[in-house]
């Protein structure tokens, strides 16, 4: 068997080490020979390893205290109503970057007056929309800080006049984040931080409880808040083994990977290395705006005059171990995903898959 090397963009690549200790813990968690499949949530083993796991976001992106970190079931899309849910009074503000924060938009409108300030749509979302101004009656804004799908990214933390919630699905500890610019993030877990099953959100205090509304209590963040610091995302029986496997993520990328500075530097030379060969690469060209690049997911088509060599590439690669570069319908061609446990190597067996290509093809 070839090696397989693991583009897909979510679930996706996980540390080799995170993945052991969850075979380890499957059989037999913290010594108690019950394994973590098993366990009661109550247990103290499992709530020192929730504490730990807040205790690692709060370390890995400097986190102020004034911010709450909850780990919840649902994934993001869920979170697209529970955040309208939790702020939108009257009208919110939203970017439209993808199907993503499309589909964001269409679950806030169920609470209120959504204003899309921009939208990239009329160019299948290959760039960030640029020159629009947030207007400050609304509620928050609302953007995605890295567009999945078509691999383009914000990658600053904006000013904004108004409350700004970001879904940070797919780019959440790629870089170093100033939370304090944010009065909410969210997003599953299954790009970058742990296996799907988990979603995470950060949210400042001081902007929950300003709705009208009457909120059902799963909906109510403040519910998942607790009274007490230890029902703390324990209101009901949280997503325990994917938490435990996000625990051991995050442990490897604070202990091996010198923390989100760290991987941001290694992120960075993975993109970079496989743009470079992008724009150099006679066969191919990239889908995305050049200054909008995301640095996790890099999208890319075959060249004019080249169209017809798709598939050819497609199962040339495959031979050479490579999975899911397939790029999604919406934009054709391919794209590899290069998380935070994407190694060098991999980007690198795409890169000499990519010349050899180009040496029997041009
Ligand atoms: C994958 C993804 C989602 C959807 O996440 P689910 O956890 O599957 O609901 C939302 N936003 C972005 C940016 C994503 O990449």
């Amino acid at each position: 068997m070839v090696k397989a090397h693991n583009f897909n963009a979510g679930p996706c690549v996980l540390p080799k080490k995170a993945i052991e200790s969850a075979i380890e813990a499957i059989k037999n968690f913290d010594n108690t020979g019950i394994g973590i499949l098993e366990i009661s949530h109550r247990t103290p083993g499992w709530e020192r390893i929730m504490a730990e796991t807040e205790q690692l976001w709060r370390d890995l992106l400097h986190i102020p205290d004034n911010y709450e970190v909850l780990f919840l079931g649902g994934g993001a899309s869920t979170q697209f109503f529970t955040v309208a849910a939790n702020l939108l009074n009257k009208k919110a503000a939203y970017l439209q970057t993808g199907v993503w924060a499309k589909k964001a938009i269409k679950e806030a409108k169920f609470y209120g007056e959504v204003e899309v300030v921009a939208s990239s749509e009329d160019k299948t979302y290959s760039y960030i929309p640029k020159g629009y101004t947030i207007p400050t009656d609304v509620d928050y804004f609302h953007i995605t800080t890295n567009n999945t799908i078509y691999g383009t990214e914000i990658k600053y933390d904006m000013d904004c006049p108004v409350p700004l919630v970001a879904d940070m699905s797919s780019d959440i500890m790629s870089r170093p984040v100033d939370i304090s610019k944010y009065a909410l993030i969210y997003g599953g877990a299954q790009k970058n931080v742990g296996p799907a099953g988990v979603t995470f959100v950060i949210v400042r205090k001081d902007i929950l409880g300003k709705v009208e509304r009457k909120l059902q209590t799963m909906v109510d963040y403040r519910t998942h808040i607790g009274e007490e610091k230890k029902n703390k995302s324990m209101f009901n029986t949280p997503p325990v083994f994917p938490i435990f496997v996000m625990h051991e993520t995050l442990k490897w990328l604070k202990e091996d990977m010198g923390g989100v500075e760290g991987i941001n530097k290694i992120n960075t030379e993975k993109a970079q290395m496989l743009y470079d060969e992008i724009d150099r690469n006679s066969m191919f060209v990239g889908t995305a705006e050049k200054e909008d690049r995301s640095i996790m997911n890099v999208c890319f088509v075959m060249a004019k005059g080249h169209e017809d060599k798709q598939d050819a590439f497609m199962a040339f690669a495959k031979e050479r171990g490579m999975v899911g570069i397939k790029g999604h319908r919406s934009v054709g061609g391919f794209r590899a995903s290069i998380y935070n446990a994407c190694p060098v190597e991999s980007v690198k067996a795409l890169i000499a898959c990519m010349q050899e290509f180009e040496k029997l093809n041009a």
